[in-house]
């Protein structure tokens, strides 16, 4: 009668039962009253875990089972269907991508000196670079070692040791991972689970729900990445570490302009004005949906949406600003000339001030998981204190 015999066909076809008749005709077929705490999520629906997990048994026993046989709590039905890539929730209201992004705000890292150790989040902006690309969802242990440890040794901290098994541990406890050969797999503490990974070498990756989330919804999975990358890797050239997750690869770019538009003897202006920039730039652009957020425009172009990502502080000599989320703005093609160029400039509390009038434009628009740095915001506006006539910086 044990539960832990259930596989993931079983519950689909419960879960299949269950759109078919019903909710009311199913859980009466079956005795099962509604559920209260715990439902089972899939394809964006809810279902009761106790009555579903129940039902799903008969592929087990060859017959459902009575909701007084078993337990539904999380203990049980919950470590199960959760064990079998489901996402099982507490709150009847909240949604998947809201349980994950509440994940990933809340990721337990380790400290140290202060800094909050990066072997976890390296190890999910990992795995949301084989989400965007569709790559395999569960990769074999050597790739994920090789891959992981690479990476905790160019984006860790100083010292860091390159051991995945520990973050893809603890994810799997946290219920983002699975490694779904093991039901039982080791505490993410101690050296002994070195060996038992070793010894295993387990297949692991997102969790079905998770992987279905971040693959398939594209502003979820960028908040996430810029929550990890602001949170964890400020220090850091961000650009580089998507480039090197592949995920600056993810092409969500309008493209180029199509050939009827260009002149043969000379490059249309058009298509140069075009900017087309890198990962970190694109990411916060989706972030902000390609809104402006100076003005609110949206430009849509034939292509699709289109936005430009503006440095605060720009790179390069002589200034040498930062490739991070927190230097970067999502402006319309106006406002990042303006911007560029000093005529507008904001001050620390996000007023947005004409610097030819004086007079404030309004508020600069903000997002969660995207927080402007207020030192670069501070080096813009030094750039152009007291200047007359502006050099151009495009
Ligand atoms: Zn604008």
């Amino acid at each position: 009668m044990a539960l832990s015999d259930l596989d993931r066909k079983m519950v689909l076809e419960a879960i299949e039962e269950y759109d078919q008749l019903g909710r009311d005709a199913f859980l009466e077929r079956y005795g099962y009253r509604e559920a209260r705490d715990y439902f089972v999520v899939h394809n964006g629906r809810r279902y009761d875990s106790k009555a579903i997990a129940g039902v799903a048994h008969r592929g087990v026993s060859g017959r459902p089972l009575r909701p007084s046989e078993f337990s539904g709590g999380a203990a049980t039905v919950g470590r199960i269907l959760g064990h079998l890539g489901f996402l099982v929730t507490r709150q009847r209201d909240a949604s998947p991508a809201e349980v994950f992004l509440e994940k990933i705000r809340n990721l337990d890292t380790a400290v140290s000196n202060g800094r909050s150790k990066r072997h976890q989040p390296l190890t999910l902006l990992w795995a949301l670079g084989r989400a965007a690309r569709r790559e395999k969802r569960l990769a074999p242990w050597d790739v994920s070692h090789t891959e992981i440890s690479a990476l905790i040794r160019e984006f860790g901290l100083d010292g860091d040791r390159p051991n995945p098994e520990y973050p893809v541990l603890k994810l799997t406890h946290f219920e983002l991972w699975t490694l779904p050969e093991h039901r039982e797999p080791p505490r993410p503490s101690g050296s002994a689970l070195l060996g038992w990974m070793r010894r295993n070498q387990p297949i692991s990756g997102l969790r079905e729900w998770v992987y279905d989330l971040v693959a398939e919804n594209e502003a979820v999975r960028c908040q996430a990445i810029a929550y990890l990358l602001s949170t964890y890797f400020q220090d850091k050239d961000q650009n580089a570490l998507l480039t090197r997750v592949g995920l600056g690869d993810v092409d969500n770019e309008p493209p180029p302009l199509p050939q009827h538009v260009r002149t043969p003897d000379r490059r249309p202006t058009t298509v140069r004005r075009i900017i087309r920039d890198n990962a970190l730039s694109r990411l916060i652009k989706t972030l902000h949906d390609y809104t402006c957020q100076v003005c609110g425009t949206r430009l849509l172009l034939p292509q699709g949406k289109y936005a430009e990502g503006a440095h605060i502080r720009p790179l390069g000599s002589p200034h040498d600003g930062h490739d991070v989320a927190g230097n970067l703005l999502c402006l319309c093609p106006n406002d990042h000339v303006l911007f560029d160029q000093g005529a507008i400039i904001i001050k620390n509390d996000l007023t947005v001030i004409d610097r030819l009038t004086g007079a404030p434009r309004g508020t600069l628009r903000i997002i969660a998981g995207h927080d402007i740095d207020p030192q670069y915001l501070a080096y813009h506006r030094d750039m152009y204190r007291g200047a007359a006539s502006l050099s151009p910086v495009l």
